[in-house]
């Protein structure tokens, strides 16, 4: 008998593995490659909401728990995968300013947010009112670290490549039965694939479409990430990833013209050269609409549970959640009322 059953390994299915790696778990993971959030996603990690200027849920707790998780994930898988990066908000006016000059002086936001306006030097930006800039900011090669890691957990033989088939698990009081293999738990951690779970489908998973495009442009020669109304997020070699879209309504996986063309909309109110756009990628962020995870073990079947609903913040919120519902199954551990899916139990 093993320990665990893993099923997904996007942001969530790796900080939960971790968790299992540090504690000597013996554990295998599904992987259908279904949902493609976290393997598009932009990447970065900030702790402040840049569209109200607040602190995101729990910021500095998550941020400090998670720049060494990623780093130790570097150091084991031998590339680079995090970096610093510079996070400059673009104001589209001087109430902005006054915003953001306010914001610096509330708690939390004021370890995060810097005073000094940042004046733009780039000639291809129109940048009329000035930068605020963030501390604590970076970018996660997410795509690369989750491909290296696949490949060292397939080297292991501790990943399958097949979708888990609901209907061929087998509940029994102290674990589940999967094909023959036993395991005292499974996790479920499938992103948007929850919404086709039969034992956790009635949780109230929203689901929310994000679209970039990757453009190239030589003379742009950007070393920071500059948001307006989108991110321009600096790749390399004059690549970047503009975006990203949010649609609650469409729910399909493909890449939309609709959303190239409001991207490239939103780029040209400040971007004044000329640009190609080379690809464009999609993915549904797991979203509630609490704006909360949903961690924690199924009402009936006590070996079974859940970590999802990241939304649109998961590097932060995986090492944290992650630790969470470990804690919870194997050390009696408490989880907080506001990430339990106990709380939607009058949706069963
Ligand atoms: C466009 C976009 C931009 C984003 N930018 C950022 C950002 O800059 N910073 C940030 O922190 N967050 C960002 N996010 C949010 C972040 O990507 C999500 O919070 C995160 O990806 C959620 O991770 P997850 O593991 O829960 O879901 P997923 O990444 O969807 O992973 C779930 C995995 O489970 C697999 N799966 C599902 N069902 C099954 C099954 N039955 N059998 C086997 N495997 C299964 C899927 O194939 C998938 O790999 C962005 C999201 C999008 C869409």
């Amino acid at each position: 008998m093993i320990d665990y059953i893993v099923v997904g390994f996007g942001l969530a299915g790796l900080a939960f593995v971790e968790e299992l790696k540090k504690n000597d778990k013996l554990f295998v993971v599904y992987e259908n490659y279904s949902q493609k959030s976290s393997r598009v996603a932009g990447g970065l990690y900030n702790p402040v909401i840049l569209k109200r200027f607040t602190a995101a849920w729990l910021a500095s707790e998550q941020l400090e728990l998670a720049l060494p998780f990623y780093k130790n994930i570097q150091d084991k898988l031998g590339e680079a995968l995090v970096s610093e990066l510079p996070v400059l908000r673009r104001f589209n006016n001087i109430e902005e300013q006054n915003l953001w000059f306010e914001a610096c002086d509330k708690p939390v936001l004021e370890t995060f947010l810097s005073s000094d306006l940042i004046r733009n030097e780039n000639e291809a930006l129109d940048i009329p009112f000035q930068y605020g800039s963030v501390k604590g900011t970076g970018k996660i090669d997410i795509k690369k670290m989750l491909s290296l890691y696949v490949l060292d957990l397939k080297k292991k033989e501790l990943l399958i490549n097949e979708s888990l088939e609901y209907d061929e698990l087998v509940t029994e009081t102290d674990f589940i039965e999967y094909k023959g293999l036993r395991a005292k738990n499974i996790v479920f951690a499938e992103g948007f694939g929850v919404r086709s779970n039969p034992f956790f489908n009635y949780l109230p998973l929203q689901g929310n479409k994000g679209e970039y495009i990757i453009i190239k442009c030589k003379g742009l020669q950007l070393k920071e990430a500059v948001k307006s109304s989108i991110f321009i997020i600096p790749l390399g070699d004059d690549l970047y990833k503009v975006g990203a879209t949010y649609n609650n309504q469409d729910k399909t996986p493909n890449i939309t013209e609709s959303a190239r063309e409001q991207l490239q909309m939103k780029l040209e109110r400040f971007l004044k050269i000329d640009y190609e756009v080379v690809d464009q990628v999609a993915g549904i962020r797991p979203t509630i609409r609490d704006r909360r995870p949903l961690i924690g073990t199924h009402p009936e079947y006590k070996s079974m549970h859940i970590i999802n609903g990241l939304g649109s913040r998961g590097i932060l919120i995986g090492p944290y959640v992650a630790n969470k519902l470990y804690n919870f199954i194997e050390n009696n551990g408490s989880l907080e009322k506001e990430i339990d899916i106990k709380r939607f139990e009058n949706l069963r």
